[in-house]
């Protein structure tokens, strides 16, 4: 099963998303700040992370960096949710490491092939191979910067 991560302080953007995605057979851990998304992510090594933007304690951007900064944490696909109209908070999503975005609200057939192009990517399969020793600084997934 996949397992996403969703870092999203608003309750009712959070409610409604987390209840579409375990209608759909996810696996779904919230995180309703970016310096706990950055927690979680590091203790639960989701399969992909949804990063809402503005946050408190640390804003999703930061939160971003720090996770592909970090050799556990850099092969972990990060989709930002922006706000519609927001075309530079996209640009700087990008900037900060983020896979890909998705506009709010959500539409949800399109963040659904968005789970399932980046939570298939390569990259990704490196991160769960079993080959990696865990905890070696030298073991750094081919698809991190
Ligand atoms: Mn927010």
């Amino acid at each position: 099963m996949c397992r996403i991560l969703l870092v999203e302080d608003n309750e009712m953007n959070s409610d409604m998303l987390q209840k579409r995605l375990r209608h759909r057979g996810f696996e779904v851990l919230l995180a309703a700040d970016g310096r706990q998304g950055v927690d979680m992510a590091r203790r639960e090594r989701p399969d992909l992370v949804l990063m809402d933007l503005s946050l408190p304690e640390m804003d999703g951007w930061q939160a971003t960096r720090i996770l592909k900064s970090d050799a556990g944490t850099c092969g972990i696909p990060v989709v930002a949710l922006t706000a519609h109209a927001m075309v530079g908070d996209r640009e700087r999503a990008l900037e900060a490491g983020c896979d890909d975005y998705a506009a709010k609200p959500i539409d949800m057939p399109l963040l659904l092939k968005t789970i399932a192009r980046l939570a298939a990517s390569p990259e990704n399969r490196e991160r769960e191979s079993p080959a990696l020793p865990a905890g070696d600084p030298a073991s750094e997934s081919p698809g991190c910067a």
